[in-house]
């Protein structure tokens, strides 16, 4: 892969900063498409100086209440957290969603329609890779995904049969390949995704914006919209790039955050929680700028911020 900046470079050793990583803002687990259990993130995230996380599975919020239960004993503080598959005038656009009342009956529903318009997606590429030869089945794909089935999981099974030797090389030869499959999957509008953070008491964040086209003229957009904040400290991140996205922070008056958009791949490189985050007073900032918003209709406050 030729981008090193990006996460899923296996080539470039992931880059700390000098601050100690005390939290992680952006995580997964196998509800969505990471490959580690809710209980099995918590205790390699108690292994670490972390004591706060949040928990942002793609499209769903089931590994909420599982992580808090088992995050107590752990003194780690979970704060309710989801990633929206978004798309705004042809970006694909990922919206974080922070200190959501995630029981918001908008929201689930909203959600569950995305997940519905994932699964059709994937049952469709799984037919794709029938038609070009790939021995993979729709059985063997839910059979590996404890909540909702994507593309990572597709892309595990090719692995483990010897079609590829990393996940990521599956992603990059055949599951980005629009020549192969070219699927178009119903995303809801970006500023829908944060109008619908918004009425759930949250805050929207922008996820990982370095890929995103023409940045500084959506931006504007957004923040009139109710964005609150944008990742800075995720992905590879040059230092280049890390001033860039700080002074964008700055100048919008967004908070600054971060993490290491853990999957489980366990594959060389992979940004472990950890390795990469935003300062130890971010939740504290995140939450600040959320009550600005919403005061006491905030959707969710964790004890350990309160
Ligand atoms: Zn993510």
């Amino acid at each position: 892969m030729s981008d090193p900046e990006s996460r899923y470079n296996l080539l470039v050793k992931p880059k700390s900063p000098k601050w100690k990583i005390t939290n992680d803002l952006h995580l997964h687990t196998s509800i969505s498409d990471g490959n580690i259990t809710p209980n099995d993130l918590i205790i390699k995230i108690s292994k670490t100086d972390i004591n706060c996380i949040s928990i942002t599975d793609h499209d769903i919020t089931e590994a909420i209440d599982e992580c808090k239960e088992i995050s107590i004993e752990k003194n780690i503080t979970v704060i309710p957290g989801v990633e929206i598959s978004t798309s705004f005038q042809k970006n694909d656009i990922h919206i974080l969603g922070y200190f959501i009342d995630y029981k918001n009956i908008e929201l689930q529903s909203s959600l569950g329609t995305l997940r519905n318009s994932r699964k059709k997606s994937i049952l469709k590429t799984i037919s794709i890779l029938q038609d070009n030869g790939f021995e993979i089945s729709e059985k063997e794909v839910t059979d590996i995904s404890k909540g909702t089935i994507g593309r990572p999981h597709i892309a595990q099974i090719l692995k483990s049969k010897g079609y590829f030797n990393s996940t990521t090389e599956a992603f990059e030869k055949i599951l980005t390949n629009k020549k192969i499959v070219n699927i178009k999957r119903k995303k809801i509008d970006t500023l829908h995704s944060i109008n619908l953070i918004n009425q759930a008491g949250g805050i929207a964040v922008l996820a990982h914006p370095r890929s995103i086209k023409d940045l500084e003229k959506v931006i504007p957009i957004f923040v009139e919209n109710g964005l609150g904040g944008i990742e800075v400290f995720s992905e590879k991140h040059k230092n280049e790039t890390l001033n860039y996205l700080k002074n964008i922070s700055e100048k919008y008056n967004l908070v600054a955050t971060g993490g290491s958009d853990y999957h489980g791949r366990n594959e060389p490189n992979e940004i472990m929680p950890g390795m990469n985050g935003a300062p130890p007073e971010t939740p504290h900032l995140l939450l600040s700028k959320t009550l600005e918003f919403h005061g006491s209709n905030i959707g969710s406050v964790p004890k350990g911020l309160k």
